[in-house]
Formats: structure tokens, C-alpha cells, sequence
């Protein structure tokens, strides 16, 4: 049975990126031995490290002012990571909270500013009751024009909400775009630094990858531990200490597949096209499906809808597995259904999907 793999992250990696995996484990290159046993400073990774990095940025059309950085600790550890960097004594950053993850981002960014005399402010947020249904809208939201920065989650992966338009200011955007990455284009000119996860949509877990402006993240603090600074990461090339080689080998080998797809534009209109399909069977059955989210912010990569009844969400769930859907129930802490569209993920997955969810709301 084809399994379709729909898990909120890790998630789905293209099948000629494992078997490539599979063909060089024993012998990488004719050198003998696997890509696990090669020195990080030796010829045969930094070629494999130097082309991940040239890939993601062919991949992300990611233009020479900014830098791509490999680093560890996932996107979370970004949340302290940011303010630890970018914000200086008696300055102020502002954050907007549209999620569990925003929301943590922003705790973590006030433990970091109380520690080091600076400060961040809440500049908007789409909570109610515990749940966030919408992307807030420019005029909702109060932005600080001397703000260190400004700091927003592209997609939402918990409650599945996505920023379709970006907050109107001057200072310069730090996102969290560990779930959306690589599923759409992105204005480069407007972002500070952008941070993700691998694991969701551009290879697995293990590796984070950082975007950075040059010049701006030049003026991050230099007075913290050397392997706290942004700076010491990209003056190195990424390899400040042994990187964690093998999750790098395989973004390689899942951005040269994504790129063999048609690269960014043809994965953004394929993403559109997912997550449409899915959406047009919620919308048809509005008396079964219930979509929460405001469908001007709805996520086209995490999309999250209630049937009727709890006991139908259970019998939706066990029927999905059967036939070979998986990783679709929602996040422990909103229930419901969660289908997970990421970038390799293919067409007919989702295709597939939204056939099954229309026979079911029929038999049911
Ligand atoms: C998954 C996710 C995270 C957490 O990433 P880790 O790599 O597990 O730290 C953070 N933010 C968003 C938006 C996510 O989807």
C-alpha cells in the first residue's frame, strides 16, 4: 500500500533523495566509506556542504545581501537565539502573536531582554479563548517605529492560519518560517533574518537553516560567546565545530529533487493547487466539515478542520490509515484534523486526500 505521508514535521522527504541516500551509505563517491565517516573538514563533505548551501540558495532565490547558515538547536532555539543577537541594551523589539510558536518565541525574547536590559513588546496579537483563527491586519496592529525589529510567524502550524501580506514598517522582518519555507517566494528585500526547522519542508530534522541580511546581522552584539554570534557561523561557512553532517548531505539531496520538480514556482503553484483541492471539499460539505480559520489567513501547507463529532473525527482518523493517509490528526493541544501539505509532498497525495474526505462526508 502507498503510504500517504501527511505528518506535521518530520514530515515527507522525496523518494530520490532517500534512495540516493540508500545507493551512497556504504561507499560515498568511491571513497570507500559512508558520508557518516568522512571529516567535516575533508574534500568530500565540504563539496556536499558548499553545494547544500548553493542549492537552497538557487532553491529560495535567496539574492547576494543575504547569508544561508547552517545551524543546530531547531527553530526554537532561534527564538532565543534572535534576541540574543539582534537586540542591544535599551532597545525594544516588537513581536506578533498569531500561535503557540509566536507565542514562544515571544516569551523566550523576554526571558533574553530582562537578562540583558532591553525590552520586547506584544505589537499585536489574534488570541481569543486560547485560539488563533486570523493573521492580524496592518491597521491592527501597534508597531513601534524605533523597533529593534519585527518579529512574525509566516504559518502557523498548530491552528493553521498563514501571513498572505506582511506588516507595513521600517524595521526590519525576523520570521519563523519553519513550516512554510520553500512552499512559497519570498520578498528577500524586507527580511532581516529568516529562520526554519529542516525537518518540515527541506530535509530532516537536525539542521536549521538561518537567512540572514549581511549587513544587519553585522551589527549583532560581538560582546556574547563566540558560538552564541550569528557572525562567527557565517565567517566560518557554517563549519564553527562539526555540523551535523548527514541532515546537510540530505538537504542536498532533497533540494536538488525539489529543483528537478521545477523549482520554487512550479512547488508554490503546486502548493496552491494541494491545498485548493482540500479546501473545495470542506467548503462543499459545510453541514460535515468546519474549517476554524478566517479564509483570508488559511494556511495552503497546515490545514486544520473539525468533523461533526469527536466520535467521526476517531472513525475518519483509523479509516484514513487504513487506506494508507497518515500523521493527520491535529495537534494534542487543539484536537481535530491536521493535513499537512509540505513542499514533497506530492499532488497526487493531496489529490487522493480530498477523494477519500468526499466519500466519507457522503457515507456519513
Ligand atoms: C515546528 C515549528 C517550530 C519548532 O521547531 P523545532 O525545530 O522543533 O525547534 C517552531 N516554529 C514553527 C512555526 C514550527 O512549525
Amino acid at each position: 500500500m502507498r503510504i500517504h505521508n501527511f505528518n506535521p514535521g518530520p514530515s515527507a522527504l522525496p523518494l530520490a533523495a532517500k534512495e540516493r541516500a540508500q545507493r551512497e551509505m556504504l561507499d560515498i563517491e568511491g571513497t570507500g566509506i559512508s558520508i557518516l565517516e568522512h571529516s567535516h573538514r575533508e574534500r568530500t563533505y565540504e563539496a556536499i556542504h558548499r553545494e547544500a548551501i548553493a542549492l537552497l540558495r538557487s532553491y529560495l532565490q535567496v539574492p547576494e545581501t543575504h547569508e544561508i547558515i547552517f545551524m543546530q538547536g531547531g527553530g526554537r532555539m532561534q527564538f532565543a537565539f534572535v534576541p540574543l543577537n539582534m537586540l542591544k541594551p535599551g532597545q525594544s523589539a516588537d513581536y506578533v502573536i498569531t500561535g503557540a510558536w509566536a507565542k514562544q518565541a515571544y516569551e523566550e525574547a523576554q526571558r533574553v531582554s530582562a537578562l540583558i536590559g532591553a525590552s520586547v513588546r506584544k505589537a499585536g496579537s489574534t488570541e481569543v479563548d486560547g485560539r488563533f483563527n486570523r493573521i492580524p491586519r496592518n491597521e491592527e496592529l501597534v508597531l513601534d517605529p524605533n523597533a529593534a525589529y519585527v518579529h512574525i510567524t509566516t504559518n502557523n502550524t498548530i491552528f493553521g492560519t498563514q501571513w498572505h501580506w506582511l506588516p507595513e514598517t521600517n524595521a526590519p522582518l525576523v520570521a519563523d518560517a519553519s513550516s512554510d519555507i520553500g512552499t512559497r517566494s519570498m520578498d528577500w528585500k524586507r527580511f532581516g533574518l529568516v529562520y526554519a526547522g529542516a525537518q518540515k519542508n527541506l530535509g530532516p530534522a537536525g539542521v536549521t537553516v538561518v537567512i540572514a541580511r549581511k549587513d544587519w546581522m553585522r551589527e549583532g552584539r560581538s560582546d556574547i560567546p563566540q558560538i552564541f554570534q550569528y557572525r562567527a557561523y557565517a565567517e566560518s561557512e557554517s563549519l564553527l565545530n562539526t555540523p551535523p553532517v548527514f541532515a546537510i548531505y540530505m538537504v542536498r539531496n532533497t533540494v536538488q529533487e525539489l529543483l528537478a520538480w521545477g523549482g520554487l514556482s512550479a512547488i508554490e503553484k503546486e502548493s496552491e493547487e494541494k491545498a485548493r483541492m482540500i479546501y473545495d471539499v470542506i467548503d462543499s460539505f459545510p453541514d460535515f466539515y468546519r474549517a476554524p480559520v478566517e479564509k483570508e489567513s488559511r494556511s495552503r501547507v497546515n490545514i486544520v478542520f473539525r468533523l461533526p463529532t469527536e466520535e467521526l473525527e476517531k472513525r475518519f482518523l483509523s479509516q484514513a490509515k487504513e487506506r494508507g493517509f497518515i500523521g493527520l490528526k491535529g495537534h494534542r493541544s487543539v484536537g481535530g484534523i491536521r493535513a499537512s501539505l509540505y513542499a514533497a509532498l506530492r499532488k497526487e497525495s493531496a489529490e487522493a486526500l480530498a477523494d477519500f474526505m468526499e466519500k466519507f462526508a457522503k457515507g456519513h
